[in-house]
């Protein structure tokens, strides 16, 4: 069981020949709308390649509000933990695609950080009953950091998708997480290395380490994942696809994932080859949750 608790926003993507500079006026060819924010997304990738999952987080009195919860509940993913906030707007991100597959996204938080540790302490069960316990930076800093001891004094397993980056993160954060998944620009954020290489993966998780994080997998995009524990390190890489929009790869990756691991993370690199796989379909097709592929199209292909 996977509980994710995070953000939850209304995307709309529009698709473009290519991005607007400032003071620039331009058509988009394209637009639709669908379900997104980074932990709504995880939830979505956890649930559709297997998982039995909930979310916590918090959307507005709106009617985006109830397209969401809507959304969430015909993909069965438990919603008891999302609070309906009063006097806040549900979360809103606009996605600008180009023709390379490139975005820019521009988001308005509204509920998630409206969302505090009173809903955390109402959903404790949720997160007491579930194996992993996943999060990021998208919404309530407190929030985030109950959820985390919680799940941690229940002995369960946190994971920390480090995005949008931040530079510092709090020490009573980093000492409950068990898991760390941040793509090459976070961790440069976090870190300080670029990472272009072998070395400076080593050196990159080696910090990460030292920050009191016992598993660290660092998302490298078209070239696949780079995981380091204190036994063993390496890389998983990519499937080769064609890329059209890679909005939530890394959401998928983190969701697909963690459906799969083990507890005691005794398949570590199986869980990475599948969180690569199902990241891999959804960078293949537009949008954030429409592109998140289900169990069935993760067990048609003949790798896994
Ligand atoms: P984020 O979306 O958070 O920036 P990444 O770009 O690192 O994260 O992508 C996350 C995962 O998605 C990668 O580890 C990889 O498995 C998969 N992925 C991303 N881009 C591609 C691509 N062009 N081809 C194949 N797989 C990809």
């Amino acid at each position: 069981t996977v509980t994710v608790i995070g953000s939850i926003n209304m995307d709309t993507t529009l698709r473009l020949t290519k991005m607007p500079k400032p003071g620039e006026t331009m058509h988009a060819h394209e637009i639709f709308h669908a379900g997104g924010g980074k932990g709504a997304n995880q939830a979505v990738a956890a649930k559709r390649s297997g998982a039995r999952t909930s979310f916590i987080g918090g959307v507005g009195t709106d009617s985006e509000g109830q397209q969401l919860l809507d959304l969430l509940t015909k993909e069965n993913i438990d919603t008891s933990g999302i609070a309906e906030i009063e006097g806040a707007a549900t979360g809103q991100a606009m996605i600008m695609v180009d023709a390379a597959g490139e975005n820019s996204i521009l988001i308005h938080a509204g509920a998630n950080n409206a969302f505090h540790e009173q809903e955390v302490r109402k959903n404790k069960e949720l997160i007491t009953n579930s194996d992993f316990i996943i999060a990021q930076f998208e919404s309530s800093l407190d929030a985030t950091i109950l959820a985390f001891s919680i799940a941690k004094n229940a002995g369960k397993t946190t994971i920390l998708n480090p995005a949008p980056a931040r530079e510092t993160i709090p020490t009573e954060l980093l000492e409950k997480t068990d898991i760390i998944i941040p793509n090459e620009t976070e961790t440069e954020i976090i870190t300080g290395i670029r990472v272009t290489d072998h070395d400076s993966l080593v050196a990159a998780a080696e910090k990460m380490h030292e920050l009191g994080i016992g598993t660290v997998i660092i998302t490298l995009g078209s070239a696949g994942a780079f995981y380091h524990t204190e036994k063993e390190h390496g890389i998983v890489p990519a499937f080769k696809v064609d890329a059209v929009d890679t909005t939530a790869a890394g959401d998928t990756f983190i969701g697909a994932l963690s459906s799969t691991l083990l507890p005691d993370l005794g398949n570590l690199k199986e869980a990475i080859l599948y969180g690569n796989l199902a990241s891999s379909i959804a960078v293949q097709s537009y949008g954030a949750q429409p592109s998140i592929p289900y169990r069935e199209a993760l067990e048609q292909s003949a790798v896994i």
